[in-house]
């Protein structure tokens, strides 16, 4: 059989290039390895199946990720260079499975940015969720704020670079810098782990800060380098909806009409709570069923 380098034009057509995020981050593709003929031609050696071509290929690259059958998508893998503030990168650093090697600010001096918001940037606490945030400050709270931000990382610079001066090593001076400080790093990660990466960090759930970065590693970079592997995704993983086995047993109610009998199942499962007046409280599980059913045409009765 003849070899030849798998190569995807699409991306080769972007290596290099800066994708700006956040106020001065950035994503740039520095080198990859594979494309989607690569998780194929895996997939084929195992099946011992040779090798196809044409459409065949995409079908067995969505069974492939209907079916959990990560393997083949580890014979991809990407190579970046990103720029993020440190407390964006200290949530993408929990992704175990990547390679990295990060700007050392033992060695060098800290990078001279930190991200600023805009008046309109800073979020209210969300009232509904202990982890997110809510809807956007009023502006002139907002404005106040984006003031006294500028002036706090003036003055932690400011004391950080009269260490230095001073003599201290940059391992100490370092060390209280804010957490908005940007970092720089290659990240390298095979295409199952990225894809795992992207189905965490991609979804609302996520802070919007990381999810700016994650996006724009999805639709901008992964798409045009795996086109079928990345439409298999989206179709499959993060724009698919799972039931567990209690949702299962209120949402075939639903969908015949007996909202009563739903609630019913619903706060024998712990779903709901009946409150002394009568009402129900929604719990933690009836909050998810409820935002799953709009997908499937239905609506909760709490
Ligand atoms: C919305 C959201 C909220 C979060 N909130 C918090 C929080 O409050 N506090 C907090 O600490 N973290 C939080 N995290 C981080 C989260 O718990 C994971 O650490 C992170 O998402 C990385 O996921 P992972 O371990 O699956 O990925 P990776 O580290 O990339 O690992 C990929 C997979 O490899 C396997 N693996 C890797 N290492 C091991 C290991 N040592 N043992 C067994 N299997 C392994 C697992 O199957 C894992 O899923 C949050 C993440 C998200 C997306």
């Amino acid at each position: 059989m003849e070899l030849s380098r798998a190569t995807s034009p699409a991306l080769d057509a972007i290596l290099g290039k800066t994708f700006k995020v956040l106020d001065d981050g950035f994503v740039r593709v520095v080198d990859y390895m594979g494309n989607d003929t690569s998780i194929v031609q895996a997939a084929r050696v195992s099946y011992g199946d040779g090798t196809k071509k044409g459409s065949d290929d995409e079908h067995l690259i969505r069974y492939l990720m209907r079916h959990l059958h990560t393997t083949p998508f580890e014979m991809c893998e990407l190579k970046l260079h990103v720029r993020a503030p440190m407390d964006v990168w200290r949530q993408w650093v929990r992704h175990r499975t990547a390679s990295i090697n990060e700007y050392s600010t033992r060695y060098s001096l800290a990078i001279d940015a930190a991200r600023e918001l805009a008046p309109d940037e800073w979020r209210a606490q969300s009232t509904t969720n202990r982890q997110g945030s809510g809807e956007a400050l009023p502006p002139d709270v907002g404005a106040a704020l984006t003031a006294e931000e500028k002036e706090f990382h003036a003055a932690a610079r400011a004391l950080y670079e009269k260490r230095i001066e001073a003599g201290v090593s940059r391992e100490i001076a370092r060390k209280d810098l804010p957490l908005a400080t940007y970092t720089e790093a290659y990240w390298k990660c095979n295409l199952k782990n990225l894809l795992h990466f992207l189905a965490l960090r991609m979804p609302g759930a996520a802070q919007y800060e990381i999810r700016a970065y994650a996006e724009l590693i999805g639709r901008e970079i992964v798409s045009r380098w795996v086109p079928a592997a990345w439409k298999a995704f989206v179709d499959y993983r993060l724009e698919a909806l799972s039931l567990t086995a209690p949702e299962q047993r209120i949402v075939p109610l639903l969908a015949r009409g007996d909202a009563a009998a739903a609630v019913d199942a619903a706060l024998s499962l712990g779903f709901v709570r009946r409150q002394d007046d009568g009402s129900l409280k929604v719990l933690r599980e009836g909050a998810e069923l409820a935002a799953k059913l709009p997908a499937l045409g239905l609506s909760a009765p709490w």
